[in-house]
């Protein structure tokens, strides 16, 4: 068998087929891969909903979309007081960064100016930030390089071919194209996926190959954590096992070893007493929430990791 990135894809859907009772042998060697790139340390990322709701893209999965009925805040810009807190939080805490997501998909200029003022006053305080925010032009993505984002989010969810049965207003080809161009612009990406919309195993490996073309800096993989109101409220997420989500989990880690492999959303919910092998493959968590649903505290997740035997990195300015 191939080792590291040269897996081949069918190499890749038989990781996803590992029996039960070699999940531990799995677990050993993508963690070999972990300890090689990223040594003992988790990082720890705070995300702030500095935008909710109201988006024009039907997105199955999300709760601001057009689509969804979820009872959830909606507002245009966050107080300054909550995004400039969980900045400071960030800082004071020495969190490895500070996410900062936007619903919708198209920004205007004056937007785009608002929001890299923000920027530059967060930067003050010598947080690392990232930006999950949907299509910019070449300028808006210079004009918030300019106020000093380090990082942008923007995620694949599933593969190509399963994308139009997740999403119809925009492609695929869209993500991939919007990812390059800030690539080719010098932003650091982070992009991942979604696990748990119905895909197939093939869709989960083809995604991820994807991923490690584009070979991120950061590849977050949520669980689906499906909310009421959105069309996949009632999605059957009993294939969700912490097995399955630590073999895929595994495969992130094989195929884009240098990445900070995430476990983003479903952390709480599909690793409960599992989380020393989850942190022997991902080396990067969030606290405090993921936009809509809500997660653990700060020191909860500090305990977390550090009962799993692992260390927090701290933020280096
Ligand atoms: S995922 Fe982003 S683009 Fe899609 S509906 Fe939600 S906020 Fe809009």
């Amino acid at each position: 068998m191939n080792s590291e990135q040269n897996l081949t894809r069918e190499e890749a859907i038989a990781i996803l087929n590992t029996p039960d009772e070699q999940l531990n042998e799995l677990i050993e060697r993508a963690g070999a891969l972990r300890k090689k790139y990223k040594g003992n340390h988790v990082s720890i990322h705070l995300l702030t909903n500095a935008r909710s709701g109201n988006c024009s893209q039907n997105c199955a999965y999300c709760a601001q979309s057009c689509r969804s009925h979820a009872d959830i805040e909606k507002y245009k810009w966050v107080d300054d007081e909550k995004l400039y807190g969980d900045n400071t939080f960030v800082h004071d805490h020495k969190l490895s960064r500070h996410c900062i997501g936007l619903s919708g998909m198209k920004f205007s200029d004056d937007e785009i100016e608002e929001l890299a003022s923000k920027i530059r006053k967060m930067k003050e305080e010598g947080t690392h930030l990232c930006c999950s925010i949907g299509f910019l032009t070449k300028k808006q993505a210079l004009m918030l390089k300019e106020a000093g984002l380090d990082r942008i989010n923007h995620n694949l969810n599933t593969s190509r071919s399963n994308y139009p049965n997740i999403c119809t207003t925009h492609t695929y080809e869209q993500r991939v194209n919007n990812i390059h161009m800030l690539q080719d612009l010098g932003f650091e990406i982070c992009s991942g996926g979604i696990i748990g919309m119905g895909e197939s195993k093939e869709d989960v490996v083809d995604m991820l190959l994807d991923l490690k073309e584009i070979n991120p800096e950061a590849l977050p993989i949520n669980f689906l954590i499906p909310i009421k109101g959105t069309p996949l409220q009632d999605r059957d997420t009993s294939n969700l096992t912490p097995e399955y989500c630590l073999k895929v989990l595994c495969l992130a880690r094989l195929l884009v070893p240098t990445s900070d492999i995430r476990c983003a959303a479903g952390r709480e919910i599909y690793f409960k007493g599992r989380e020393k092998e989850l942190l022997t493959v991902v080396n990067s968590i969030f606290a405090s929430g993921y936009l809509t649903a809500d997660g653990q505290g700060i020191q909860d997740t500090i305990k977390t990791i550090t009962d799993a035997g692992f260390t927090c990195e701290v933020e280096s300015d």
